[in-house]
Parts: C-alpha cells; structure tokens; sequence
C-alpha cells in the first residue's frame, strides 16, 4: 500500500500539472457484470480492494465496515478522513468546514493527499486490501485510481430517493464511544410500481442516548445539497465501473438485518464463519 499511496500523490500532481484525462474513460471494455467467483478472491492471492457507492443516507458507511471486519480489511472512509482533520483544528480544517458544511465536494487533490497518507499510515501498520468508502467521487478520481491500482470490485448501494433525505436527517453518533445510530422510521407503502418498504430506526442503547450528536452537514438543505452534487458528479462514476465491468448494483431490500443478509447472498459471504460476529 505503500506504492499505492506514493502513486496516488504522484498522480494527482501530474493530473493537476499537465490535464490529461478521459482516454480511458472512452476506450473502456463492453459492459458486464462481475462474476460470482471473481468476487470471493482476488487472483493474485492479495486482500480485497473493493469500493462502495451510493447516495448520502444510503448506508455506505455501515456495510462497508460490517464487511471490513469479516473480511479483516481495513474499511476507509473519505468523509471520516475529512471530518478528521477538521477536527485536528490545522490549517485547512476552515476551509474544509466551509465546504462541507455548504454539501460541496473537496477538491480532487486535497482528497487524493489525506487518502494518501492514510494509506501510508495503514500501511505502516501492515494493513493490506481496503474497503473505500466515500472515494471515488468524481470521475476524476475514478480514473486516478483506476490507473494506480486494481479495483476487483465496486458495491453499488441503492436505495429509494425518498429514503435518503429522512436517513440523513436521522444520523446520530454518540460523542463518547463513536457509535452510529438512526432515529428514522422508514415506512413507505407500496404503490403500482414499487413495493412497500421498512427500515427500522437503529436506536441508541440508553448509556448513549444523552449524548448524541448530529452531524453539521445533516441538515435539509445541505443533504439536498449533497444530493444534487451525488447525481451530477458521481453519478458517472457508476457509468465509469459498469462500463469496466465491475459495478454490482444492490438495491437495499429494508433494514440491516434483512439487507446484509441479502448482500452477503450476493457476494457469495453467505457461508463465512465470522459472519455472525462482523454483523454484531
Ligand atoms: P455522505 O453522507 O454525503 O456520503 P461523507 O461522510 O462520505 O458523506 O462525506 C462528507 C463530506 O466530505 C462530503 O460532503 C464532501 O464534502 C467530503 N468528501 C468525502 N469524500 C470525498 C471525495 N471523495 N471527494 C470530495 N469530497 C469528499
């Protein structure tokens, strides 16, 4: 990962320095969908290095760790790593609060440098394989990517638009031990087109529920923000994977039980003995 993280760097200097992109983006393989067997293992014997997409509210975050810990990768959050060092007070952290409070995107660069040296950290401590969560976000950085390292897999996460906002605006975390809750209830009758679908709240155990917090970016206006931004700019990142091939769409049925149960069916985990303790 070491090589990785320096070739990131590298990239995203050239990038911004000589502007050439989009040449593989137009000359990429015919569509298909991943194979069963291509999923389970990667064919160089290394661990995983997969991807998540999805629309704020869609639940990245809490698949792609569950999957992290049966697949003993690490699971890296780009919005985590944002969130980081604004919270380190540094020098860029004003910037940053303004942008991502406002629903905006980071520029490719500074995403690229904080992906970097987490991969640097990671790698100091003998991690290999990842789960990215939250990156690529652009096409830009799908490419960057796509021309550093192999991406076995993309995990493209769905969920209807109506969902979404009432998910975001139901995020808590608690500010003692960083556990992720929902206080939404989604309940949405079925009509002619769509059936009905539940998605519990996941509530707070009682020792957290003082002390929950809500993130700045939560609000209505800024979800519907970041909603727009997801349609117009990684909304082609889909595009960019399913035309390599690569992109597995999962619509999420309901709550977490029933839909990480229906995920592992589709990435063939079903029979993994740690499954119980990873959905715990
Ligand atoms: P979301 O719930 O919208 O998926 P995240 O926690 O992934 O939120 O990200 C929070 C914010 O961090 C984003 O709105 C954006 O400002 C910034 N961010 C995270 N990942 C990226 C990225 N790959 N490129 C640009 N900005 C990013």
């Amino acid at each position: 990962m070491a090589v990785l993280s320096r070739l990131l760097r590298a990239r995203t200097t050239i990038s911004y320095t000589i502007r050439t992109f989009s040449s593989s983006y137009s000359t990429s393989p015919p569509p298909s969908s991943p194979e069963n067997d291509v999923i389970k293992t990667p064919t160089d014997g290394r661990n995983v290095q997969w991807v998540f997409l999805g629309c704020p509210g869609v639940g990245k975050g809490t698949y792609a760790s569950r999957l992290s810990k049966l697949l003993g990768v690490p699971h890296i959050a780009t919005g985590d790593l944002v969130r980081d060092e604004l919270n380190s007070k540094g020098p860029l952290s004003e910037q940053l609060s303004e942008i991502v409070n406002q629903g905006k995107l980071v520029s490719d660069h500074l995403i690229i440098n904080l992906l970097s040296k987490r991969l640097e950290a990671g790698d100091a401590k003998g991690e290999s394989g990842f789960i990215l969560d939250g990156f690529p976000r652009t096409i830009r950085q799908a490419e960057i990517l796509e021309g550093v390292t192999n991406i076995d897999l993309v995990i493209n996460l769905k969920l209807r638009e109506e969902a979404l906002l009432a998910k975001c605006l139901g995020r808590r975390t608690c500010s003692q031990c960083g556990g992720n809750y929902n206080v939404a209830c989604i309940d949405i009758k079925a009509d002619n087109e769509k059936p009905a679908m539940y998605m519990p709240p996941l509530l707070p155990p009682s020792h957290c529920a003082s002390k929950l917090i809500t993130r700045s970016d939560d609000t209505e206006e800024v979800v519907k923000e970041r909603l727009r931004i997801y349609n117009e700019k990684s909304r082609p990142v889909e595009e960019f994977y399913r035309k390599r091939g690569k992109l597995l769409e999962f619509d999420l049925p309901g709550g977490i039980p029933e839909s990480w149960t229906k995920l592992l069916q589709l990435l063939n985990l079903d029979d993994h003995e740690d499954k119980r303790s990873a959905a715990a």
